[in-house]
């Protein structure tokens, strides 16, 4: 199918983007790399009036060290994270985590600000944010306000941002040197989304976890934060014992959605493998 009629608008600043935001109201969408939304206007399941292209608008670009912060504009696109020596240097649990998004075609056009805004569980940067404990930065007509990733997803396809409002950028806490981290993600086959995912990242104090951070892909309406696990790793050896806790723990909060990856029970079984083994991967790089 192809979508229906709709205005396109290009914006040179995010003050003009705000204002036919504002104008349009409901009709409008924000459109970035396209990845998420021209496939969903083609099945007619959305089918805005107008459509505002954030791609001219250059203070939604790049990649930054600001105090102990990264910050990542939210139209800077998957492979600029993989590619960036930045991140790779700070924070490398994001590039290990885009690369697994997509194909390299899709990661050319898809944001990271998209993936975000989405609110799609299936999406992998959810629960990459959610492990490293970042935040988002949102402007609308009333101005600035900054919310934690632990607060923006309310469910399936719906997140904190209001109407009006636009992600402009993300900022991500520096892990302290030292800290291992690891993405694990089973997909059926390359350009599949999660059969279920987790993000690591690990701070060790000898032997012994000292912090365990634990987020969930594609296994509830939302990304899910495996508190529990990460509770019950605190201040024990990462050994068999500590691993299947963990794994039993982080498969108790999912809520996983039978479909043709799989049923409930088999997606929360790898919920669980794949903790387990982000959990491994990541001790093996904390120092
Ligand atoms: C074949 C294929 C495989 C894929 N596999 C994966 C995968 O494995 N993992 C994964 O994470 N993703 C995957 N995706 C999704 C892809 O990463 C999308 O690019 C991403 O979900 C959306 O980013 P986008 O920039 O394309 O946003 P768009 O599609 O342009 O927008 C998505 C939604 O977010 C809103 N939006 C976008 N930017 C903003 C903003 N700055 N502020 C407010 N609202 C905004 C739009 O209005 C729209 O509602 C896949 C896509 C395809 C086509």
């Amino acid at each position: 199918m192809i979508p229906s009629a709709f205005d396109y608008h290009a914006p040179t600043s995010l003050p003009d983007a705000i204002a036919l935001l504002g104008r349009y109201g409901d009709e409008a969408r924000v459109l970035a790399g396209g990845h998420s939304l021209l496939p969903m206007m083609k099945l007619r399941f959305a089918a805005p009036a107008h459509l505002i292209d954030l791609a001219r608008i250059p203070d939604l670009r790049g990649i930054a060290e600001v105090g102990g912060e990264i910050h990542i504009g939210a139209m800077t696109t998957e492979n600029e994270l993989v590619w960036s020596r930045l991140l790779a240097d700070k924070v490398p649990l994001l590039v290990e985590g885009a690369r697994w998004i997509a194909d390299p075609q899709v990661r050319y056009r898809g944001t990271v600000g998209g993936d975000l805004a989405h609110g799609d569980p299936g999406n992998d940067h959810p629960a990459l944010m959610l492990a490293l404990g970042a935040s988002f930065v949102l402007r609308g007509p009333g101005g600035e306000r900054t919310v934690r990733a632990a607060d923006f997803f309310h469910g399936l396809y719906a997140t904190e941002l209001q109407p009006g409002e636009v992600l402009t950028r993300i900022q991500v806490p520096i892990p302290p040197p030292g800290t291992g981290w690891a993405y694990e993600k089973l997909k059926r086959k390359v350009g599949d989304f999660a059969t279920a995912a987790a993000a690591v990242l690990l701070r060790m104090d000898g032997e012994r976890v000292a912090q365990a951070s634990i987020a969930l892909t594609n296994v509830g309406a939302t990304p899910l934060k495996a508190a529990a696990a990460e509770a019950a790793l605190a201040g024990r050896a990462l050994d068999e014992s500590a691993l299947g806790e963990a794994a039993r723990l982080a498969m108790e909060i999912c809520d996983p959605v039978a479909d043709q990856r799989g049923d409930a029970d088999y997606k929360r079984a790898m919920a669980g493998e794949m903790t387990r083994r982000a959990l491994l991967k990541a001790r093996s790089r904390a120092a």
